[in-house]
C-alpha cells in the first residue's frame, strides 16, 4: 500500500448518502416530545459517505487481513479450522436471522429446540449433565463456570475457599478468570514431561482450596496422563474441577472431560465446533456442568414442556446465579455449531479428532529436526517447538520466524507461549488441512531455518515486507492502542 487507508471519518463529506428512503407515508413524530425529553441534543457523528465508497472502505480492509479462506492458519491453542460453508448457509436462514429475541416463545420454536438439541449435543460428547449456551466466549464461560463453583461452595456454608490452582502451562485467560470472579489464583508447577506435578498439586490441596483449572490436552498439546489422580486429589480435598474445554480438537468422540472427573466446563465452539473466529468475536464459550451444579446455571433455562419448548426464568430458579449475556448468548454461532454437529454426525467428529491429531504428529515429526519439540512423545491436537537452538546457534528469534512467515504467506504459529517454553513456536494444524498443504507450510519453515544459517538475523530485521504494516511497537500497541477516532472538537 502506498498511503495509509483513510478512516470511515476522514473519508466522510457532509450530506453524501448511500441509501435511498421512500417518502414518510406517517405522521412525523417530535422526537423531544415522544422521549419525553430523552431524545439526543446532536446528532451523532456518523461518517456520511456513498454505498461504493463504504464497499471500497471495508473490502479494502478485508485484503489486508489474513484468513483460513485464504490460507494455513496454524495458530496454537485457536484451532483454526475451515469453516464449512454450509454452517453459514444454515445461519443465514430466515427463520433463524430474521427472528427477535423478544418475540413470544410460540413463534421461535425452531430456535428453541435448535439450542434444546445443541445442548444436549454438547452435554453427550463432553459427558456432563446440563449446558449453557449463554457465554459469548471461552473466557466469559469461564468466568460463568467459576461463579457457578463459588456459589456451590457458599450453597454448603463453606466460605473459606478463596483460591484456584492453575498449572503454569494455563491459557491467560485461567489466571484472570480466577481473579475477575474474586479468587486468588495459585499456580502448580509442570513437571519435565510437560503435566501437572501430581505431588505438587497434593502439596497444595487444603481446605482454602475452591477447585482447579485444567486444560486437558494441554496447551503444551499433551494428554495429561494422570488425570484422574488430579481429579480425584481435588475432590478428595473437598474442591471442584473445571476443564478449559476451548480446544476439545483432540478429544471430541473420543473421550468425555466428564468421565475424567470434571465438574464444570466449557467449550469454545469458535474454535471446535467451526464457527468463524479472530478479530474478537462473535463467539460462544457453551458451559457444560455435572448435576450437582444444574441449579446454579444462568437463567433463563430452555426446557422441554411435552412437544413445546418454553424457558425457565430466573423467578423459578432461586440459586441461579443468574444472567450472564442479554437473551440467548450468540445465536448466529449456536446454529453454526449445530449444523457442524449435524453434518458430521458420531462418526465424522470421531474421525475429525483423529485427523487433527494425525496432522499434528505428521507435522510435528516433520519439523522436529529443524525446531526441536519442547516435549518428547506424542502430541494431540498440537505441539510446542522450541525455537531456541535456532536463535542461539543463528540469532533468529522465534519472532523473526513468524516474521518470515507471513512473507512466505502463511499465517505464524502461536510464539511465545506457553510461557514455560521460551521462544516457543505452538503449531495447530487442525484436521481440515490435506497433506500438501503441510508439506509445504514444513517447507517453507526449512527455507526460513535455511535462510537464517546463511544470512544470519540481519536479512530479518525488517520482516515483513509484504504487509501494509510491518513491525509495530508491540508494547505501545498493546498498551496504548488508539481504539476511537478523536474528533477535532473545533471543526
Ligand atoms: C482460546 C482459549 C481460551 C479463551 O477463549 P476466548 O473465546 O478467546 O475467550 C481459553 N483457554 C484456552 C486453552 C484457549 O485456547
Amino acid at each position: 500500500m502506498s498511503r495509509p487507508m483513510e478512516t470511515l471519518f476522514e473519508a466522510s463529506r457532509a450530506g453524501r448518502v448511500g441509501y435511498a428512503l421512500p417518502p414518510l407515508d406517517v405522521p412525523g413524530v417530535d422526537c423531544g416530545e415522544a422521549l419525553q425529553g430523552a431524545c439526543r441534543e446532536n446528532a451523532p457523528r456518523l461518517p456520511e459517505m456513498a454505498e461504493v465508497d463504504v464497499i471500497r472502505h471495508f473490502t479494502g480492509l478485508s485484503r489486508m487481513n489474513y484468513s483460513v479462506d485464504e490460507g494455513f492458519y496454524p495458530l496454537g491453542s485457536c484451532t483454526m479450522k475451515y469453516n464449512p460453508k454450509i454452517n453459514e448457509a444454515a445461519a443465514r436462514m430466515p427463520g433463524f436471522s430474521r427472528i427477535h429475541p423478544l418475540q413470544p416463545e410460540e413463534t421461535v420454536q425452531g430456535a428453541l429446540e435448535l439450542m434444546y438439541i445443541l445442548s444436549d449435543m454438547l452435554a453427550e460428547i463432553t459427558g456432563m449433565d446440563a449446558v449453557t449456551l449463554q457465554p459469548a466466549a471461552g473466557a466469559h464461560g469461564e468466568q460463568t463456570g467459576l461463579m457457578m463453583i463459588k456459589a456451590w461452595h457458599e450453597s454448603r456454608g463453606d466460605t473459606k475457599r478463596t483460591k484456584i490452582i492453575v498449572p503454569d502451562s494455563a491459557h491467560g485467560t485461567n489466571p484472570a478468570s480466577a481473579s475477575v470472579t474474586g479468587f486468588d489464583a495459585v499456580e502448580v508447577a509442570s513437571d519435565e514431561e510437560g503435566m501437572v506435578d501430581l505431588e505438587a498439586l497434593r502439596a497444595l490441596m487444603d481446605d482454602t482450596v475452591a477447585g482447579l483449572m485444567l486444560t486437558n490436552p494441554n496447551t503444551l498439546g499433551i494428554f495429561e496422563k494422570h488425570i484422574l489422580e488430579l481429579t480425584e486429589t481435588v475432590h478428595r480435598g473437598g474442591g471442584l474441577v473445571y476443564y478449559d474445554g476451548a480446544n476439545a480438537n483432540a478429544i471430541m468422540g473420543k473421550a468425555r472431560p466428564g468421565d475424567m472427573g470434571f465438574d464444570v466446563l466449557h467449550l469454545n465452539l469458535h474454535k471446535t465446533f467451526s464457527t468463524p473466529h479472530g478479530g474478537g468475536g462473535p463467539g460462544s464459550g457453551a458451559v457444560g456442568v455435572k448435576a450437582e451444579l444444574e441449579p446454579f446455571l444462568p437463567a433463563p433455562v430452555i426446557v422441554k414442556k411435552g412437544y413445546r419448548f418454553g424457558l425457565e426464568r430466573l423467578k423459578d430458579r432461586p440459586r441461579s446465579i443468574g444472567r450472564v449475556r442479554s437473551f440467548f448468548g450468540n445465536f448466529g454461532v449456536l446454529v453454526r455449531a449445530y449444523t457442524y454437529i449435524r453434518t458430521l454426525g458420531a462418526a465424522g467428529i470421531v474421525e475429525a479428532s483423529e485427523m487433527a491429531v494425525l496432522n499434528a504428529n505428521y507435522l510435528a515429526k516433520k519439523l522436529s529436526s529443524l525446531y526441536p519439540l519442547a516435549h518428547k512423545g506424542w502430541c494431540m491436537h498440537e505441539f510446542v517447538l522450541n525455537g531456541g537452538p535456532l536463535k542461539h546457534e543463528t540469532g533468529v528469534s522465534s519472532l523473526d520466524v513468524a516474521k518470515a512467515l507471513i512473507d512466505a504467506g502463511y499465517h505464524p504459529p502461536t510464539v511465545y507461549f506457553p510461557l514455560i517454553v521460551p521462544e516457543a513456536l505452538m503449531v495447530e494444524p487442525t484436521e481440515t488441512e490435506s497433506r500438501e498443504t503441510l508439506d509445504r507450510f514444513a517447507e517453507a519453515m526449512e527455507a526460513i531455518a535455511a535462510k537464517a544459517r546463511k544470512e544470519g538475523p540481519e536479512a530479518f530485521h525488517d520482516l515483513p515486507v509484504t504487509t501494509p504494516v510491518s513491525r509495530p511497537d508491540e508494547t505501545t500497541a498493546a498498551r496504548n492502542p488508539i481504539l476511537r477516532w478523536q474528533f477535532d472538537e473545533n471543526s
